[in-house]
């Protein structure tokens, strides 16, 4: 997610740039990443940088925690990072900024692939979950009880829970007399 940001460089700190993007690829290599990305990104020309403030959304597949398959679902991001100079624009000096910090690639261009991957990371649901009702697989046999029942008696499946069925029954049964005389 290549933004030419070297125009740009060339305003005065506050010039800015809106734009849309449609199913903009978001590629990062090392950590085997690729999105499509949808939404509206804005770009202002800081006296340190680029600050991109973006509103998109990605696609990430995750793996259903309960049934294991896998899904895709759209997360939205709200992006607000500064892609710091990597030399000042006037002395062309190497200019220090913090190691977390994003950096402009060769003062043309913001890549802002990177910075989607970390939001789109922070923003995963701690529970994925393919639908919120998803049935998920059965503990004993293994299969998807999305697909129907399978064919476990349902008392080997939670013997807990058939014990306090049996209970609960026992407590419900009319008073038995006992038998003496
Ligand atoms: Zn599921
Ligand atoms: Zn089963």
């Amino acid at each position: 997610m290549l933004f030419n940001i070297a125009t740009l460089l060339r305003e005065a700190p506050g010039a800015a740039r809106q734009m849309h993007v449609e199913n903009e690829p978001a590629t990062v290599e090392s950590e085997g990443y690729e999105r499509l990305v949808t939404g509206a990104v804005h770009l202002l020309r800081t006296s340190r940088g680029i600050l991109l403030r973006a509103q998109v959304r990605t696609e990430p597949e995750y793996e259903c925690s309960r049934c294991l398959r896998r899904f895709t679902t759209p997360v939205d991001l709200e992006i607000d990072e500064l892609f710091a100079f990597t030399r000042d624009p006037v002395t062309l000096r190497p200019v220090e900024v913090d190691e977390d910090t994003f950096r402009l690639v060769d003062e043309q261009y913001l890549d802002a692939s990177e910075a989607v991957r970390q939001y789109e990371e922070a923003a995963r649901p701690i529970r994925t979950l393919c639908r919120p009702d998803c049935a998920g697989l059965c503990p004993r046999c293994g299969t998807d009880l999305n697909d129907g029942p399978c064919a476990c008696p349902a008392e080997d499946i939670e013997p807990a829970w058939s014990a306090l069925a049996e209970l609960s029954a026992r407590l419900a049964a009319p008073e038995v007399p006992d038998g003496r005389s």
